[in-house]
């Protein structure tokens, strides 16, 4: 007779085997009383699967299988190391995103794109991008998900690469940091991005700043195990931690280039940790005050460029309301209240570039979203830059 097992029977042996168990080998089931009924990942999956679902349309199922899956790292190269690791890394089957770009995607079809943002449709004539050839990042090709080993020291203690999500370091090309620039990246920690900035070796004067006490610690060491202390301690180099909407009121008119990288809700980390989860119950009134939160911080950075400066926004969000509202919001303001005219800078020859590395959303009318995707799991990050005309 063939062996059957219904679901039922199935049931009762498990129970059956259960209570042959020894007292002390079982399990404990006690947490379960203190677990809250609701993890806060669970609350973000709810309300990303209703905002998003309206917001992203058939594209949200792959981003929300993406964000629930290992996300993919790149590997920021430490130029301050001396040693020969990048042959390494290309012998892993790694490449440099950046400088090993498909060159026909960098020269041909880059020359003709068509432009349909901020109410203009024009046919422009978009050449590549200037970009600083100091910033490489590896990273495994597409549907490779090999992880990166840690990173080791060299001879003088400082680390080879800083493991991050490579779409982080397209907010730092976009910024297009030129030789003796003062720059000022307002909300730093922990400082994936400042190290990028820093790779660069170009900035005349760097301000890293960020409002938490402990985070700017964090930013230290990370700025220790990466950074040369000569450099570390060098008038150039200023941390410090203030709140950054009132930065405006400290220093004005002062940066060529302005870095805000605001807190959001940074979807992945909702949607996988309950630790330090801004969908916590107790966090609501925060998550619901950051649209306001970015737009002062937006505009404080708007406020401390030059006029003819630029300033990169940036998020790990897919959220509409804390991406492009916020942005919209902040070129009235900046008008209204400041007498600032800022203008759009149109990124899509940068994004063109990285088409075949990252998955980017198609139809934004105002700055660029990495958009996960599972053959390219990284992202999200948004990104919009403004130049200051007056
Ligand atoms: N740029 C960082 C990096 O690449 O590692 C990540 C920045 S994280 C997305 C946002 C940061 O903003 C947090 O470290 C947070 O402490 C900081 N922050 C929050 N409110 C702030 C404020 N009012 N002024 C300055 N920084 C603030």
């Amino acid at each position: 007779m063939p062996l059957r097992l219904d679901a039922t029977l199935l049931i009762r042996k498990i129970r059956n085997l259960r209570s042959l168990t020894f007292r002390r080998h079982r399990v404990k089931e006690k947490w379960a009383a203190s677990r809250p009924k609701h993890p806060p990942t669970s609350l973000a999956q709810q309300h990303f699967d209703v905002s998003y679902n309206t917001q992203l349309g058939p594209l949200w199922p792959s981003a929300r299988i993406a964000l629930l899956s290992e996300r993919k790292y790149g590997a920021l190269v430490n130029h301050f190391c001396n040693d020969a690791f990048v042959e390494d890394l290309h012998s892993q089957g790694c490449t440099d995103f950046i400088t090993d770009t498909d060159r026909e995607v960098q020269a041909g079809q880059v020359s003709e794109c068509k432009v349909e943002k901020c109410d203009d449709v024009v046919q422009q004539q978009l050449s590549p991008p200037h970009l600083n050839p100091n910033i490489k990042c590896f990273v495994f090709p597409r549907g490779d998900i090999t992880r990166f080993k840690p990173a080791r020291p060299d001879m003088s203690g400082l680390l080879r690469y800083y493991l991050m999500d490579a779409a982080s370091v397209l907010p730092c090309l976009a910024l297009d940091v030129h030789e003796g620039h003062n720059v000022l990246d307002l909300c730093a920690a922990p400082g994936g991005k400042s190290l990028a900035l820093l790779q660069t070796q170009a900035i005349g004067f760097l301000c890293l700043n960020d409002a938490s006490v402990s985070r700017t610690l964090r930013l230290r060491k990370v700025l220790h195990s990466y950074v040369p202390k000569q450099l570390l301690s060098h008038e150039r180099l200023r941390i410090t931690s203030f709140d950054g909407t009132k930065w405006g009121e400290i220093e004005q008119n002062t940066f060529d280039r302005v870095l805000v990288d605001v807190p959001c809700t940074t979807d992945r980390h909702s949607l996988m940790e309950d630790d330090n989860n801004i969908f916590n119950k107790s966090r609501t009134g925060e998550r619901r005050r950051l649209p306001q939160l970015q737009l002062e911080l937006l505009l404080a950075g708007v406020v401390a460029a030059t006029p003819g400066g630029e300033i990169v926004y940036s998020t790990c969000t897919l959220s509409h309301i804390q991406n492009v509202a916020v942005v919209e919001q902040a070129i009235y303001l900046a008008q209204e209240n400041h007498g600032i005219q800022l203008q759009v800078v149109d990124l899509r020859p940068l994004t063109h570039m990285f088409k075949n590395t990252f998955h980017f959303a198609s139809d934004l009318h105002l700055g660029e979203l990495v958009v996960p995707h599972l053959a390219a799991n990284f992202g999200p990050i948004y990104m919009c830059k403004l130049r200051r005309l007056t």
